[in-house]
């Protein structure tokens, strides 16, 4: 039965933010661009920016879909900004970062989900940074190949798709995605280019079941994912999914040892972790496997 969990102690902190901090955010407006990071209120944004690590959301603000655990708007998007991916490595430049995530909204008004714009984004980046990774975290493209070979062929250093959740609260959480069809994603993404790591993640405290968190664990390992990050939902409005369970960090721990176990080469999980939290270290630790 769900209810709804009230907030334990461990997940009120307090944000601290600083005068880089500042700095930074002035220079996103100026080129007219989203981050996550602000745009989730993220509690990792103080950590990530002074790591040198922030996540750009490409293609617009406005979704196609509707995700009841996602803040963002949804609506039918007019945008597409071609000079997008060169303004995003403009500010990677600026901020000199180590790890670069790109990531959008769900297109699915775009022929191609915005693959083409994805992979012109990978490409600006390495030619200003040359030594900052990237990571792509892309929506399904409708379960689309030829998309997702475009982002593929701009090899990023990390493809990343989040199944979200377990298989069977997918509907609930996100109605037009399909837990399947993600791992296809996942699966096709290793057998077009066996180099590069991918990743997922899910979020917990929706209802799912301890049993069903290692289901999602042995899906992703059988489609070889070789990332995996947990965190904890938090429920952005009160129009949003209710929290069902705030999980304690000692189970977080307990999570990590079991993906370990089952062979991903890292596994992120807590409270405050994000699907980008500390991902510069995914990438070297993918690449020592
Ligand atoms: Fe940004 Fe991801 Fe870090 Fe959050 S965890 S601040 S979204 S890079
Ligand atoms: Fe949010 Fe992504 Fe779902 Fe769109 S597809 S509503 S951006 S989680």
């Amino acid at each position: 039965v769900d209810s709804k969990a009230k907030k334990p102690e461990w997940l009120k902190i307090k944000l601290t933010t600083g005068d880089n901090y500042k700095e930074i955010k002035e220079m996103m407006r100026s080129k007219t661009l989203h981050t996550v990071c602000e745009e989730a209120k993220c509690p990792n944004i103080y950590e990530c920016w002074a790591n040198r690590t922030a996540t750009f959301m490409i293609l617009g603000d406005i979704c196609t879909r509707a995700c009841r655990f996602c803040a963002v708007k949804t609506g039918l998007p007019t945008e597409l900004d071609l000079q997008e991916p060169e303004r995003v490595a403009e500010a990677a430049a600026q901020m000199n970062l180590q790890h670069a995530v790109i990531t959008s909204v769900a297109r699915d008004d775009l022929k191609d989900g915005g693959a083409s714009i994805f992979a012109a984004t990978v490409k600006a980046v390495r030619e200003r940074l040359p030594l900052c990774s990237v990571e792509v975290l892309i929506p399904d493209f409708m379960g689309e190949e030829s998309s997702l070979r475009i982002v593929m062929d701009a090899k990023p250093d990390i493809l990343n798709h989040n199944i979200e959740t377990v298989e069977r609260m997918s509907n609930r959480v996100r109605a037009k995605a399909k837990y399947k069809r993600s791992l296809q994603l996942l699966q096709r993404a290793k057998a077009m280019n066996p180099n590069i790591p991918t990743k997922s993640s899910i979020m917990l405290g929706v209802g799912e079941e301890w049993n069903e968190i290692i289901q999602a664990m042995e899906d992703l390992r059988a489609v070889d994912c070789n990332i995996m990050t947990i965190g904890q939902y938090l429920q952005p409005t009160k129009q949003h999914l209710d929290v069902v369970r705030f999980y304690p960090p000692e189970e977080f721990a307990v999570l990590k040892e079991e993906g370990m176990k089952r062979g991903f080469s890292h596994v992120e999980s807590g409270p405050f972790v994000r699907s980008s939290y500390h991902a510069h270290e995914q990438v070297q630790s993918a690449q020592q496997h």
